[in-house]
């Protein structure tokens, strides 16, 4: 058992506030660094104390270890919260952390650099029977070897980077005749993006929901679930919607993907907050996919459905206290919903749209958490995640969480950038999402441009206006889809991690 009496943050934005502002709470003081692109930034002015660590470029700032090291001694700090993204899952970083006598708010290097290779992962897990995607259980090497595994595993298949992450790293093959080329393709990814050129197959699963589980670990060897989130409202298979609880769970399918989740965990000894990812077929089979070992973004809606702060709960694990609840004292209470407001142009495939705030408000009222780091006039700086915000609604049902989304989305008022604000609008009076019927292809099957601009409400002569121009333009080029093709893998910028080349 160990206090923790002062943090330093080792991240920024939102999620450095976030965590800030628990540890005011529990009376624990605040270090924060930053970068000189983030002089001005909330999570700076919130800290009780904090510190330029380097140039805008994460790899000359937020990933220096060392200089973060070296702040920790100087201003006696007892434990460092990684947040998402940046050194939070990286093992030799942990490791370091606990060689120089600091607490490490997360699982141990061992977990974090088992859980960080997919391959690995799936190796550890599999004596829980936990069951998984069918493909290759080693990294592929030898083309017509993988070839055949890729035959017999059946087109469309995906290759995927054993140390990939963040949505990157992943290439859909149709068929045999692409493959060597794809494969190529995916291993020189996999080297540039995460200097690990291991790749494996797994069956792409034609039209799967990401449900991912929540646990908790404490040193003591306690495990329990925090329930699901889903998460199949993605761009470049990235997240941008997420709600707890899903709408197609049955109470005995969350048991039974709890209890796999626990079983993830117990594979390496999991301690502290962690999300075991899964995929689920339209049959309501689920796969394994991988664990992410940390705290997670969209955290807040399952904040929200159990009452509990993931935050405090992380930091008491890391205090060395046992869980004070079992998994028999949890319980769903209520709908939560979160929309991640991006710096981005959804009419321009989600490109990143970086510039000046120059309106901010946010919206307000009874269920509605906005977890941000701007003040209206300030730059989103292009070195990072280009996320402005998460919007939080939560009702005591899925339809109450949703009305009260639609009208906080209303009540939003951002100008000088684009933001996800109307895609999200889009999403929430969508028919297939009100029904609960949709999956991570819900971008690629009902999304296009022109939706955005009819939705600003227009006359009927310009809604007809626009609808002719579409069908024009899909007869011109039939395919020509607006969404992001499943395909892009190290489209965009790398944010985070792998910012550094
Ligand atoms: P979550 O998994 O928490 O839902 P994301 O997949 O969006 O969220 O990842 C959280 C953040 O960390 C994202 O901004 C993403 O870009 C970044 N990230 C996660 N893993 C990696 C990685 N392996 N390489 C680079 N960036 C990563
Ligand atoms: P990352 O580490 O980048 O988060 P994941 O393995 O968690 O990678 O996959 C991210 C997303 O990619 C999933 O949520 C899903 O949308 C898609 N995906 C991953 N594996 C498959 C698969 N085998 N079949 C279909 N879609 C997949
Ligand atoms: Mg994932």
């Amino acid at each position: 058992m160990r206090k923790i009496n002062k943090i330093l943050v080792a991240n920024r934005g939102e999620i450095a506030l976030r965590v800030m502002r628990t540890a005011k709470e529990m009376g624990i003081r605040t270090v924060a660094i930053y970068s000189e692109a983030d002089r001005n930034a909330l999570h700076v002015r919130f800290a009780d104390e904090a510190v330029c660590v380097g140039g805008p470029k994460s790899s000359e700032s937020y990933l220096r270890g060392d200089v973060i090291l070296d702040v920790c001694r100087q201003l006696q700090v007892d434990a460092i919260h990684p947040g998402y993204g940046f050194l939070s899952e990286n093992a030799t970083f942990a490791a370091k952390v606990k060689e120089a006598g600091f607490i490490f708010i997360g699982p141990s290097p061992e977990a974090i650099e088992l859980m960080g290779s997919k391959l690995a992962a799936k190796a550890a897990v599999a004596r829980y029977h936990i069951p998984m995607v069918p493909g290759t259980e080693h990294a592929i090497t030898d083309v017509e070897e993988a070839k055949q595994i890729a035959q017999q595993v059946g087109f469309p298949i995906l290759i995927k980077a054993s140390a990939g992450g963040g949505g990157k790293g992943m290439r859909v093959v149709e068929d045999v005749a692409s493959f060597e080329e794809q494969m190529r393709l995916a291993v020189s990814e996999a080297i540039s993006a995460f200097g690990d050129g291991a790749v494996f197959i797994e069956k792409y699963i034609g039209s799967p929901r990401h449900i991912e589980i929540q646990v908790l670990g404490d040193t003591q060897g306690n495990i329990v679930h925090l329930f699901e989130r889903e998460c199949s409202i993605q761009r470049r298979h990235q997240k941008v919607i997420e709600e707890a609880p899903s709408s197609v769970l049955t109470p005995v399918l969350r048991e039974e993907m709890g209890r796999c989740a626990v079983n993830v965990a117990k594979a390496c000894d999991y301690v502290g907050a962690g999300t075991v990812e899964f995929l689920l077929d339209e049959q309501k089979n689920f796969y394994f996919l991988e664990m992410n070992t940390r705290l997670q973004v969209e955290h807040p809606v399952t904040e929200q459905i159990t009452g509990l702060d993931m935050v405090k709960e992380q930091i008491l694990i890391a205090e060395g206290l046992p869980l004070s609840f079992t998994q028999e004292d949890l319980q769903i209470q209520g709908h939560a919903l979160e929309l991640r407001v991006y710096a981005e142009d959804p009419a321009n495939n989600f490109l990143p749209d970086i510039g000046k705030l120059e309106t901010y408000k946010r919206p307000q009222g009874l269920g509605v958490r906005v977890d941000d780091g701007f003040e209206q006039g300030m730059d989103i700086p292009i070195y990072y995640d280009p996320m402005i915000a998460k919007l939080v609604t939560f009702g005591k049902d899925r339809q109450e969480a949703i009305d009260k989304m639609l009208r906080a989305i209303d009540e939003y008022q951002i100008t000088g950038i684009e933001t996800t604000l109307p895609f999200g609008k889009f999403v929430l009076q969508h028919e297939a999402f009100v029904s609960g019927d949709f999956d991570t292809k819900f971008i690629e099957r009902y999304f296009n441009p022109e939706v955005l601009s009819l939705e600003a409400g227009e006359t009927a002569q310009e809604i007809a206006a626009v609808l002719a121009a579409t069908l024009l333009e899909e007869k011109k080029a039939p395919k020509a889809a607006s969404a992001p093709a499943p395909t892009s893998t190290s489209s965009g910028s790398s944010w985070f991690r792998n910012r550094t080349k």
